[in-house]
């Protein structure tokens, strides 16, 4: 058919050329060509914003679409005012269904999508690096292991919203009383079991590594195990926002009291997947319900690469938790632990030896920060750092009064350990080295041991050309090298020689 375009095209060759945009803003322009072109959109809005929004979302879109438009309940009513325990879970479990008839998406809508999508994928890389292949920075699962992961983790948004952990403070707890948390737990279990079992699997494996994100983040082994029920209840994003900013203050930020002041102990959060999980399992004699002792992976991948690869330099067997450049920004160092024998007790040594290694994680932080800006035009970061330029006080104030202002983003700019260490890694083994280490580079992968052996013997290398190339002219080398023990606890002595050299003579 050609009437409508009166273009060199059909009208049905447009109409799937729409289908085809990658983005909302490529639909947009593309309207926006002629009048010939908006005229062949106005003939099927509906299915051809669906196929875009399918084009950003993938197939998990009916899911993400149910987690925006939820009618979770007013912003506005106090949770005091409105009885959210009271409510009938089977309408919560069924209000608003994945499957429906395609309807308009608004503006408002595409850009949540458009939002969530971003914020899914980058919690699908994380995953994919650590449950599938830790050589790969960006996600390498198949298309039917990236369907399960996301409808699980759009399912999971759609709970936590319901279901969230900044609604109640202590004292409503408390209010709540024993009556009000069971009938919690039904809407809970309710809502969960809308879900097929293979499906709720796949969720339980979702949460399991949203939990794992949080243990590593919150590192504390005891604390983690208290906190994490609780952080996990405020949502995949922010526990994105956690593990990007390496620090969990945001969530206790949210959630608006410190955890750490209580003991942790709320009992509307212990279990918050699992006993609506375990109910689901008993009610349908699942025969082999999901453990805690073994991997859920299993419920997603269908295949894990390299699960036997062993170190590259020695026999240790260690698949995915072997280290490579891909996931350097994962291992969290102590700068001074890989510093050899005894300069890690010379405070003289040891200190700018930090204060080097946190230069250079800064540095490359605002480097990056400064890419971000460019390849993004309109990016400005602001102090809640989510990047999009609504919160920085100091634009809506007079120059002469926002001057007087902090820079919200200095203040987390001058935080090593919220940025990655990575950059520390590369600049150890671009250092030249004698033959030995000929082989240890820094695409192959190593085990922890071989990893920390590798930097102890050769961080100092590092360290020694940055100072000389820092202006240091080094004084004579010490016969005891990095093995002298006089360095410890004789100032003057480890200032009037060099001790960043290997030793010629055993023991002082
Ligand atoms: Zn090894
Ligand atoms: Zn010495």
């Amino acid at each position: 058919m050609r009437a409508l375009s009166a273009l060199p095209l059909d009208d049905d060759v447009l109409d799937r050329i729409f289908t085809f945009c990658p983005t909302f803003t490529t639909l947009q322009s593309l309207i926006l060509v002629s009048k010939a072109f908006y005229t062949v959109y106005q003939t099927h809005p509906r299915s051809i914003t669906r196929a875009v929004a399918y084009n950003i979302v993938g197939p998990a879109l009916p899911q993400a679409l149910r987690a925006i438009r939820y009618p979770y309940g007013d912003d506005e009513v106090e949770p005091g005012d409105r009885e959210y325990h009271k409510e009938d879970p089977d309408t919560m479990a069924t209000t608003c269904p994945e499957e429906h008839e395609p309807s308009v998406i608004t503006a408002e809508e595409k850009m949540e999508l458009q939002e969530n999508a971003r914020m899914v994928q980058s919690l699908e890389d994380v995953y994919s690096l650590t449950q599938k292949d830790r050589t790969s920075a960006t996600s390498v699962l198949t298309p039917e292991e990236s369907w399960r992961f996301r409808r699980a983790m759009y399912r999971i948004m759609l709970y936590c919203r319901l279901f969230p952990g900044d609604r109640y403070t202590l004292d409503d707890i408390e209010e709540l009383e024993e009556e009000g948390i069971k009938q919690i737990q039904k809407q809970r279990t309710a809502v969960l079991a809308e879900y097929p079992t293979d499906e709720l699997l796949q969720l339980y494996a979702v949460v399991r590594f949203l939990r794992g994100i949080l243990e590593h983040v919150i590192g504390d082994e005891e604390l983690a195990t208290n906190l994490a029920q609780l952080f996990l209840s405020l949502g995949p994003e922010s526990i994105l926002d956690a593990y990007e900013d390496r620090n969990y203050d945001i969530l206790e930020d949210l959630l608006g009291y410190s955890i750490l002041e209580e003991d942790g102990d709320t009992p509307l959060y212990i279990g918050y997947f699992s006993t609506p999980l375990n109910n689901i399992w008993a009610a349908r004699k699942v025969t082999a319900p999901p453990k805690e002792e073994e991997p859920a992976t299993k419920y997603i991948l269908d295949e894990i690469i390299g699960a036997n690869d062993t170190c590259s330099q020695c026999p240790s067997l260690g698949g995915l938790k072997l280290i490579t450049s891909a996931n350097w920004h994962r291992v969290d160092l102590q700068p001074t632990q890989f510093l050899k024998s005894h300069l890690k007790q010379t405070y003289s040594i040891s200190h700018p030896f930090s204060q080097a290694v946190d230069k250079l994680r800064l540095e490359h932080a605002a480097a990056t920060r400064e890419e971000n800006k460019r390849s993004y035009p309109g990016f400005k970061l602001d102090f809640d750092d989510d990047n999009d330029g609504d919160n920085d006080i100091r634009t809506y104030l007079p120059p002469q009064l926002a001057q007087f202002l902090p820079d919200f983003n200095k203040l987390v700019d001058n935080d090593p350990t919220r940025t990655s260490p990575a950059p520390f890694y590369a600049a150890v083994f671009a250092t030249p080295k004698p033959s030995e280490w000929d082989e240890w580079t820094q695409d192959k992968s190593y085990c922890q041991s071989c990893f920390n052996r590798f930097f102890e013997e050769n961080a100092w290398r590092w360290y020694l050309r940055e100072k000389i190339e820092g202006g240091w002219n080094p004084p004579e080398d010490c016969w005891y090298g990095y093995n002298c023990k006089t360095m410890v606890h004789k100032q003057a002595h480890a200032d009037s020689k060099n001790h960043l050299c290997v030793p010629t003579r055993g023991g002082p």
